[in-house]
């Protein structure tokens, strides 16, 4: 299983000669990759080799840039083109046809003196500037690149650097912002005798196995419904044009702003959970059940029908489950811990304890968010019962009329790890316990 990874590097300060020339450089890419992305889609170009042998003359003449950088922009336009058509047929395309903004300068090995990396110069502090030749329309400049913590861990850890490098331009500053990416391939480990099932929820992670149930409380759910009516008032007082129906230049800033700021603390958030979760796996030998599917990693699933899946997935999605299993499965990889996916179709409508199907929560059972089996008596928080459930402890057949098997459910004691995240006040763990009637 290959993972990877991006890395982020900024400059120093460059030069004005040496800004000059990148800059230079940046805006030639930019007006040529323009043209080929108009090109390609005109005339339903979707390889690179073809859209290069296909660029007319006067195109070459008008952009004298070494030949390198017609390879990545005959790239960087296809692929965009099909990120567009891909798009349009999920129906989410705002225009008719692709839009280049925000461009980077695409590298490939010759663009930069791939095979010498990491090249490193030596400040008299000990500190280290990594150094990468950029080609240019004349000479060929050093960029001084700021290495930091992340970026060591990588090399010191045998992640490989992949040929194609971005550059973005930091204008009011001289700086350049140079975007890496580490591969490395990881063997996937066994499944292990022991499990921790995980079920997520807007407002919660709930996790845990025969012998410790654990609930936190995330607040997403109502941090995303923070920043929704913060969104639809920004949209209601920031307004322009005719008729006061567009948001303003200001409204778009701050939209862009909270949406930003919104996706940061909710990715940084998730990040830190599925850490702690893997690390919590890997110290018990235990292999993690998710359910659902995280895109690309459905491999292991269990087909689902069509309808339901999709709807599924878009509650998912609004939630951030996707990227939750993402960050679990990849960090899984990284430390070894064995993953399993797990189809939950019917996960929170059967009875962990007698295996019962279809039992409906009545309304007060819903607002404490608990279930409690009409069959067997059993009640426990709804979404333990969900993680009990992904845990297998259903292998009878679901059927509200059969009696409960005998033995079934392991005896179950409840751990609250209060300090499991390292993150105060912002997260609280709830325990609750388990009773039978
Ligand atoms: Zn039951």
């Amino acid at each position: 299983m290959k993972l990877s990874r991006t890395v982020v590097l900024e400059s120093y300060p460059l030069t004005r000669r040496k800004f000059k020339a990148v800059k230079e450089i940046y805006e030639d890419y930019s007006g040529l990759l323009l043209i080929l992305t108009e090109y390609a889609f005109e005339n339903k170009i979707r390889n690179p080799i073809k859209l290069r042998s296909s660029i007319p003359d006067e195109v070459k003449e008008e952009y004298e840039l070494p030949s390198h950088y017609y390879y990545t922009a005959c790239q960087d336009a296809v692929t965009r083109v099909k990120g567009f058509l891909e798009k349009k047929r999920k129906g989410k395309a705002k225009t008719e046809r692709p839009v280049v903004k925000n461009v980077s300068l695409w590298l490939d090995d010759v663009l930069w003196d791939y095979k010498r990396f990491p090249q490193f110069n030596t400040l008299k502090n000990g500190k280290k500037i990594l150094i990468i030749r950029l080609t240019t329309k004349r000479r060929p400049i050093k960029l001084p690149l700021k290495p930091h913590k992340l970026f060591f861990k990588y090399l010191s850890e045998g992640w490989r650097v992949k040929a194609g490098v971005k550059l973005k331009l930091v204008e009011e500053e001289r700086k350049v912002l140079a975007y890496f990416t580490f591969e490395k391939e990881f063997d996937e480990p066994e499944v292990t005798g022991s499990f921790i099932a995980v079920d997520y929820n807007a407002d919660n992670i709930s996790f845990g196995n025969h012998d410790f149930l654990v609930q936190v409380k995330t607040g997403l759910g109502r941090m995303t419904r923070f920043y929704s009516d913060v969104r639809r008032e920004v949209q209601r007082t920031h307004l322009t044009g005719w008729k006061k129906k567009l948001p303003s230049r200001k409204g778009r800033e701050l939209l862009k702003k909270f949406g930003q700021r919104k996706m940061n603390r909710k990715v940084d958030l998730q990040r830190k959970l599925a850490l702690r979760l893997v690390e919590l796996a890997g110290e018990l030998n235990a292999t993690i059940i998710l359910e659902a599917i995280p895109k690309n990693f459905n491999q292991k699933v269990v087909k689902r029908r069509r309808k339901r899946e999709k709807k599924l997935r878009n509650i998912l999605h609004n939630i951030g489950m996707n990227s939750f299993q993402r960050f679990v499965f990849e960090k899984a990889v990284e430390h070894g811990v064995p993953v399993v996916f797990i189809n939950p179709a019917y996960s929170s409508q059967v009875c962990p304890n007698c295996g019962a199907f279809r039992v409906k929560p009545n309304d007060d059972a819903l607002r404490q968010r608990a279930f409690t089996c009409p069959v067997c008596g059993f009640t426990a928080d709804r979404d333990f019962a969900a993680v009990l459930n992904l845990l297998g402890l259903f292998p009878f057949s679901p059927k509200a009329d059969e009696p409960p098997a005998e033995g079934s459910v392991s005896p179950v004691t409840l751990v609250a790890e209060a300090n499991l995240l390292h993150q105060k006040n912002s997260l609280v763990i709830i325990s609750q316990g388990l009773k039978r009637q």
